[in-house]
């Protein structure tokens, strides 16, 4: 077993049967993606549109990509034809250019709204009362090509775990209000529960205990990035 396929298996231990691995590959190069590959892995998660088209041409075409890093509308049209699920849906206006775009190719894309519950004001997302607010519009009506599956979110980068847990547990409600919108009601892939992308490395045991059900692992599957 090479080292990547023994973080994996480390991790898989630790994992519920119903939460998702995402293995966070961006900045790492696709011999280790390769790596996990060959141990069953087929969710990978990228932060950037060029890094992942590159990978997407390369790799095995049953991987399931995810779109994890902010996405700006211009780029939209390169990952709609593939992508499996965009994590990082921000804004009204990039959900209005990915239903133009999944409109174009006749194609259903799925994603998660990004909310800020953070303390840190650089990280995106919505705030909870915009989320609140959009989820009363008629998203089904007016993105028939976009299926909302959940949302995603990011905790406060802190040792603090009760601050986390805080990040986290608003997350979860924000999850169950989506869920209680009765008109609309994002319609979710996987049936009836909803999909909730929290938890990273360092964080993501208080994700699980939060009610993740997907989780978006990179430095402990594949060591520390060298940003370039
Ligand atoms: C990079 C990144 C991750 C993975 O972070 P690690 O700490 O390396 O596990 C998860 N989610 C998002 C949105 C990221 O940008």
């Amino acid at each position: 077993m090479t080292e990547v396929q023994q973080h994996i298996a480390a991790i898989r231990t630790t994992l519920p049967p119903h939460v998702t691995l995402v293995c966070v590959s961006k900045f790492h190069p696709a011999s280790l993606i390769e790596e996990a590959y060959a141990v069953g892995e087929r969710d990978f998660g990228e932060s950037r549109v060029q890094e992942l088209v590159d990978k997407y041409n390369r790799l095995p075409r049953d991987i399931r990509w995810h779109m994890i890093g902010h996405l700006q509308t211009n780029k939209v049209r390169q990952i709609v034809p593939f992508i499996h699920l965009i994590h990082s849906v921000d804004s009204e206006h990039l959900l209005a250019t990915i239903e133009r775009e999944a409109a174009r190719i006749d194609r259903q894309v799925h994603v998660l709204l990004e909310v800020h519950v953070a303390r840190e004001e650089s990280k995106s997302g919505f705030a909870p009362d915009e989320l609140q607010a959009l989820l009363r519009e008629p998203l089904h009506e007016r993105y028939p090509h976009v299926v909302i599956d959940g949302i995603m979110s990011m905790a406060t980068l802190t040792d603090d775990e009760q601050e986390i847990r805080r990040c986290f547990t608003c997350a979860h409600d924000l999850l169950q209000h989506l869920n209680a919108a009765g008109t609309p009601t994002p319609q979710a892939s996987n049936g009836s529960s909803a999909t909730l992308s929290i938890g990273m490395s360092d964080d993501y045991p208080i994700a699980i205990d939060c009610g993740s059900t997907m989780v978006r692992i990179g430095s402990s599957i594949f060591g520390e990035r060298i940003y370039t």
